[in-house]
């Protein structure tokens, strides 16, 4: 039998890990598949990683992965995907946002010979305007400036068949932004489209300040325009220096020059040393990422695994 296992990565989300686990259990009964999940705890503060201990004992298709401490969603999902070994591998997660009765679906198309099936929201429930516009900006932006198209309105939620976590797998950067690296990895992709649900229980672990962080860790991995933008700002800002010189020099001949122009000068100079800091920030931001690459550390550490019991036939 084809074996398909779910991945969860779970950060404080003992209010509503039961509730998720009761929901997935009945997508399991309906499949025709050997089914496990496997729970990472994020270095969950509070008592997920006992939550998930029972769950494992009351349910033998359960394994759980606890990592050293909190690495972030990419890493925990990362960790997830290194220690999932079935022929389909499903990212979902904890907070019932992604329903799990999608899965059969994603299920159908991966059988259809896709190999990398995704969510796309058709409906965000719960989530404010302004979260709605910076991430309609986002994708917009990401779009323009990138090669590797990132699908909109896509979250982690979809399946991965073997080869396509297989190659995921390979793709070793510490400046994991999933979002694009799903997209990088290629092979024959779908979109179902579904409706996203307001958190079930707990809250979001993204503020607009880690949405931001996000958005630059997205922007910076996948793209070097901005980069080449300061190239751009230099050669318009010297050609309209070049053009006001003239003016001067002009003016001068005309009427002569009386010392004047202190404010002009000084708006100058103060927006030259702005948009050199400005260049000198991009730089430092890949130049920063490039360091932290450099230092080739693991990018996880597992504390404890625990297989499920009745191991995928
Ligand atoms: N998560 C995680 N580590 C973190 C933050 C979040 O594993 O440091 C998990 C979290 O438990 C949830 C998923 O990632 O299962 C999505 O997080 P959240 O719901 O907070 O994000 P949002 O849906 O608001 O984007
Ligand atoms: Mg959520």
């Amino acid at each position: 039998m084809q074996t398909l296992t779910v991945v969860v990565p779970a950060y404080n989300e003992s209010a509503g890990l039961r509730a998720f686990h009761a929901r997935l259990a009945v997508v399991f009964d309906a499949l025709d598949l050997a089914c496990t999940v496997l729970y990472v705890d994020d270095g969950s503060g509070d008592d997920t990683w006992a939550v998930m201990q029972a769950l494992r004992a009351g349910d033998a298709r359960v394994a759980t992965l606890k990592l050293s401490r909190n690495f972030g969603k990419e890493l925990a999902l990362t960790a997830g995907l290194d220690a999932a070994e079935a022929d389909a591998v499903v990212v979902i997660d904890a907070d019932l946002q992604d329903p799990p009765e999608v899965i059969p679906q994603f299920v159908a198309a991966w059988r259809e010979g896709y190999d990398v099936v995704y969510g796309t929201r058709a409906s965000r429930a719960g989530e404010s305007g302004t979260k709605k516009f910076t991430s309609a900006a986002f994708y917009r932006v990401m779009q323009r400036l990138s090669q590797t198209p990132v699908p909109r309105d896509t979250g982690d939620f979809r399946l991965m068949s073997r080869r396509a976590a297989d190659a995921l797998k390979q793709v070793r950067e510490r400046q994991r932004f999933m979002k694009g690296l799903f997209a990088w990895v290629g092979y024959r992709q779908k979109a179902i489209v579904y409706q996203r649900q307001a958190r079930h229980a707990g809250s979001s672990k993204f503020n607009y300040w880690r949405l931001w962080n996000f958005a630059l860790e997205g922007i910076t991995s996948f793209s070097t325009v901005p980069l080449r933008l300061a190239t751009y700002v230099g050669l318009l800002t010297a050609f309209a220096a070049f053009v006001f010189g003239a003016f001067v020099f002009g003016k001068a001949l005309l009427y002569g020059d009386a010392v004047r122009g202190y404010p002009t000068l000084l708006l100058v100079m103060l927006f030259l040393g702005g948009v050199q800091l400005i260049a000198l920030g991009l730089i430092g931001e890949y130049l920063g990422r490039l360091y932290m690459e450099a230092k080739q550390r693991p990018l996880y550490l597992v504390d404890a695994l625990h297989p499920a019991r009745r191991e995928p036939q």
